[in-house]
């Protein structure tokens, strides 16, 4: 089931599979050469730099949401588009900034009349935009909502200028989270019922992310349409900018298991943490599949695993397995390139975990590994 061997690697890893991650590109990749939009690595969730020379094959850039994303796109992606867009820029930031992006998108307008004078200082060639907030999206979780009220995410539109100031030549939204093409296809609709008077003599509209596009159940085609239509009626190019679908289902986790125990059930303690390896098992909150495992009580042998920190909370999940579990054995955590690497941290000194790349050849390199300094050079 794997394309690598589990045995010889170092625990806690993280492994992204190129094999996985190449399919995940195709498929984007043939949704640019379908419709002729541009799609961008978000790369607040997944910013593994080694694989930005293949990820640059199949993509037009990066985008970031603040300088340090931004400079590492520029750096390690030279020779594709590097964009930008943060909730608010700082003076001091923003001249490194306008050095690096190619798309610099605003928060309000507020922020555009503030900083359009060094952008027209640098005298480079960059795309200026506007976030909208179309007060529309149906993400159910909070925390995960742009659109919630009050939101500070993008501009309403009852704070939209009759016209837009001359040198923007753009407009973003992001209200979607791990969706599919039904609801793009009705939030672009709210969003030309709204703002459809700003459309005509755009040359870009960035869709933002949370388009689960290389989920199996994502309907492509619709996406396809939804693109091609607004391209076509309004003459502009559409931008992508999915993190998740990049590298969704092209990574794992790799830990071991440190002792058992019982408290009216079984209990692993494993040698990864939830709340220092993958946080979003907590924040989202999600349970992780991990492979082999069954629900609990699917199996014979149902133990609740939980991280070597000292925080009660530190509870991965409950899992069954075929046979009772022992110090040494290893487990596989599914989905753990997306948001883990890029969110992990040092609590409780905590070590993290190496990061580690298996080529189609089922080869691993181990791409970086962490110590002590990693934790100590922090505080
Ligand atoms: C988070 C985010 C993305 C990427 O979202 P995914 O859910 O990972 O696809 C893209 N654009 C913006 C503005 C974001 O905040």
């Amino acid at each position: 089931m794997l394309n690598f061997d589990i045995s010889a690697l170092p625990t806690p890893c993280y492994v992204v599979d190129e094999k996985l991650l190449k399919k995940n590109l195709e498929i984007l990749a043939s949704v640019r050469e379908r419709t002729g939009c541009r799609i961008l690595l978000a790369q607040k969730a997944f910013s593994m730099y080694s694989t930005y020379p293949l990820i640059s094959k199949y993509l037009d850039g990066t985008t970031a949401s603040g300088l340090f994303e931004v400079r590492l796109g520029k750096e390690e992606m030279p020779d594709r588009e590097t964009h930008v867009y943060s909730p608010a820029y700082s003076e001091k930031e923003f001249g490194e900034i306008v050095s690096v992006a190619d798309h610099i998108v605003f928060n309000s307008f507020r922020q555009f009349e503030r900083f359009s004078r060094f952008i027209k200082e640098s005298e480079r060639d960059i795309e200026v935009g506007i976030r909208m907030n179309p007060e529309y999206s149906e993400i159910e979780t909070d925390i995960y909502n742009p659109c919630f009220e009050n939101s500070r995410l993008g501009t309403v539109l009852s704070e939209f200028p009759d016209k837009l100031p001359d040198g923007i030549s753009g407009l973003h939204f992001h209200t979607m989270c791990e969706q599919g093409a039904d609801v793009l296809e009705r939030t672009v609709k709210v969003v030309e019922e709204r703002f459809g008077k700003y459309l005509p003599g755009l040359k870009w509209l960035n869709f933002g992310g949370g388009h689960h596009i290389t989920r199996d159940d994502y309907d492509v085609e619709k996406l396809v349409d939804v693109v091609n239509y607004i391209q076509n009626k309004y003459g502009l190019t559409v931008y992508l900018e999915p993190g998740e679908a990049v590298a969704l289902n092209a990574g794992f986790l790799v830990s071991e298991v440190l002792d058992t125990m019982k408290n009216s059930m079984d209990i692993a303690i494993l040698d990864t943490s939830a709340a220092c390896h993958m946080p979003d098992v907590l924040e989202m909150p999600y349970r992780p599949n991990i492979i082999g495992a069954g629900m609990p009580g699917e199996k014979p042998y149902t133990y609740r695993f939980g991280g070597p920190t000292c925080l009660a909370g530190d509870i991965i999940g409950e899992y069954s397995f075929d046979q009772p579990l022992k110090t040494g054995d290893r487990l596989v955590f599914c989905d753990m390139a997306i948001y883990s690497m890029v969110k992990n941290n040092t609590f409780n000194g905590m070590p993290l975990p190496s990061i580690v790349y298996c080529n189609e050849q089922g080869e691993c390199t181990i791409v970086k590994s962490f110590g002590y300094e990693d934790f100590k050079s922090r505080l």
